[in-house]
């Protein structure tokens, strides 16, 4: 295991060429801040990530979060300190409202810490991550005196949030939650049921816990149409904002689980002893709609998750192909014993991370940045325009970057060698942390079957066609320099495939909706791949820029989009029959013959 770089210069190029980061600062909503400003928090955090965070990985993968017999919970080594610096830091803080102690940046500098924050552990990074989904919520819906209750101390860290939607038999179908919610005479309500996999449900980092819970209250509808949403502290909080009486909600269980031992996923029981004490956040039967508004911001948060654990995962395979010997490299003089970066597999197999890192990172910004451009809107119209944009690219993000996570580390720890499935190597751990992320915050079939039914309905298609208008003018501009004028062609090719595709589906998903699911994530691939594929051509394109200077980190950023240009982005013409097939074919064989 190396140490943790930042890479703060890679940040801050998508964050100038691609993201658009200029013209969010230039908008009213941002006239506070300033670029210098920014990227120098930038660089605070990521010192504090490489020297705070990072040296708390190894211990929260080997020792893992404890749950002791009088139901609390102890984190691993260096956890509570590391946490309580970053409380220290106001990291947290960063995006959300100055009336509650935020600094109101944009959203997408919040993101970038979040990347380097779960580079250095990603174990750890869920407890803010979780609180700032908490943080929207009560923000957005919580009436004032909730608000002021809760958010300061939730903005700072000092209290950290959850949220409780799964049970047993309601996992990806929420509709089926139990969990049951009984009125008390002053307005509060008694709380029953159980939750599991719920992330940070106890712990020692924060002296309170806020739970958010999905729970039913009598008589209402099924489905998702009756979930209400209530805010549950593990401590009741006293007028004067002391922290009061322990509530009944316990952690029963924590799970043995693949990876993110770090992070302790509680078995949570509400109720038991009487009733949990909960206030409805905004109104019965909003739950539903509020989970939707806190959902962009989480898979945003989650596919960086793929991003981020794949980039640490190539720093230290990086390291070590620079440091082995094994064979005589093509070309180098007989008996030499080579480093391993120097043959060709090798190259290919860092080539491909690199890449797809610079990919994963032109697409997770830009999502973030639509979501700031949203915000700092000056008509209502360019508001629905980024809106638009920001839920197009949510799946994309979300299970795209995910997957490619699981590819990468596997990768990355193949550059390795049999040292790679050793524990010690440090890379198996990469592996099995980024294992999760392609299944929580709504699995990625979730998400494919969210982008071919939900998705592709706005405009009938009409927000990826304007996407891909876009990238027509980035082939055009390619084509006339040598040196990006096969991409500018396969780019041009992967245009076409993506606009006959996602013809193809917009009118499916009326008339043939198994078949247009069954096409669903090779669909998602295909157009994330292209959508990486013309952010990069964006990067290359400014990077080949002399107003933009002229050094040795730009033209290796031409290097890595020109590769995945000219070698990764034709395998989405080989997705198209899976695309365009109904689905006679995955339904052929009854489930006895799929044995
Ligand atoms: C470590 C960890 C942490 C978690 N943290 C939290 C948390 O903090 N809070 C919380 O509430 N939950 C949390 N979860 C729960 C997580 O969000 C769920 O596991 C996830 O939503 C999937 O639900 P499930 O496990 O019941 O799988 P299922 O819903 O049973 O899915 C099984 C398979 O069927 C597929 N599938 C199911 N329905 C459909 C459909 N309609 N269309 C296509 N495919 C479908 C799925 O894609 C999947 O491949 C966590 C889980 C884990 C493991």
């Amino acid at each position: 295991v190396t140490s943790y770089r930042p890479p703060l210069r890679d940040i801050q190029f998508v964050l100038d060429h691609v993201a658009g980061l200029g013209e969010i600062l230039s908008s009213d909503r941002y006239a506070h801040v300033d670029a210098e400003t920014l990227r120098e928090v930038l660089g605070e955090a990521g010192r504090f990530m490489a020297e705070v965070v990072a040296p708390t990985n190894v211990d929260g993968d080997r020792v893992g979060s404890q749950r002791k017999s009088d139901a609390t919970v102890v984190t691993p080594p260096g956890f509570k300190e590391a946490y309580r610096q970053w409380v220290d830091s106001g990291f947290g803080a960063m995006a959300f409202d100055p009336d509650f102690g935020g600094a109101g940046f944009p959203r997408v500098s919040a993101l970038a810490v979040l990347e380097m924050m779960t580079s250095a552990n990603m174990s750890l990074s869920l407890c803010p991550l979780l609180t700032q989904s908490v943080i929207e919520a009560v923000d957005a819906y919580g009436s004032d005196g909730q608000r002021n209750t809760y958010l300061p101390k939730m903005l700072t860290g000092e209290w950290t949030g959850t949220m409780n939607l799964t049970e047993p038999q309601a996992g990806s179908d929420v509709g089926a939650v139990r969990c049951k919610a009984e009125p008390n005479a002053d307005g509060s309500w008694r709380l029953f049921g159980q939750k599991i996999f719920i992330t940070y449900g106890e712990h020692d980092l924060a002296e309170n816990i806020i739970h958010l819970v999905l729970a039913r209250t009598p008589g209402a509808p099924p489905g998702t149409t009756g979930l209400s949403m209530f805010v549950v502290p593990k401590f009741l909080v006293n007028d004067d904002n002391s922290l009061g009486v322990r509530n009944d909600a316990f952690c029963v269980a924590i799970e043995h689980k693949l990876g993110i031992h770090g992070s302790p996923t509680a078995v949570m029981a509400y109720g038991d002893n009487g009733g949990a004490t909960g206030w409805l956040l905004g109104d019965e039967f909003g739950g539903m709609r509020y989970m939707f508004t806190t959902m962009n911001s989480a898979r945003l948060s989650i596919g960086m998750e793929g991003l981020s654990v794949s980039e640490r995962a190539y720093q230290d395979a990086l390291a070590y192909a620079q440091e082995r010997q094994q064979g005589t490299a093509v070309g180098a003089p007989k008996g030499e014993r080579s480093f391993i970066i120097e043959h060709p597999d090798v190259r290919r197999l860092l080539m491909t991370q690199r890449a797809w890192i610079d990919g994963m990172r032109c697409l997770i910004y830009s999502n973030a940045a639509a979501v700031d451009r949203a915000d700092a809107a000056s008509t209502p119209d360019e508001r629905v325009r980024w809106q638009e944009l920001t839920d197009l690219l949510i799946p994309l993000s979300k299970a795209l970057c995910t997957d490619l996570g699981n590819e990468m580390t596997s990768l990355a720890l193949q550059v390795y060698g049999g040292m790679g499935y050793i524990e010690e190597s440090g890379m198996a751990q990469y592996y099995r942390d980024a294992r999760i992320a392609a299944i929580y915050e709504g699995t990625n079939g979730i998400q494919a079957a969210d982008l071919v039914a939900r998705k592709l309905g706005i405009r009938a298609g009409g927000v990826v066609f304007d996407l891909l208008d876009e990238f027509d003018d980035y082939a055009r501009s390619m084509a006339e320099s040598d040196v990006l004028s096969a991409f500018s062609a396969s780019l041009a090719a992967a245009i076409e495939t993506a606009r006959s595709a996602t013809s193809h589906l917009v009118a499916t998903a009326t008339t043939d909706l198994r078949s247009a699911l069954s096409a669903s994530s090779p669909y998602l691939r295909l157009l994330g791949t292209t959508v990486c594929g013309g952010l990069l051509a964006r990067a290359a394109l400014a990077a080949s820029n002399p107003e933009n200077g002229d050094d040795e980190f730009l033209s290796a950023k031409i290097s890595s989009a020109r590769f995945f240009g000219e070698q990764i982005l034709p395998t989405v013409s080989g997705l198209l029959p899976a695309v365009l097939a109904n689905s006679d074919e995955l339904y052929r064989l009854t489930p006895g013959q799929l044995g």
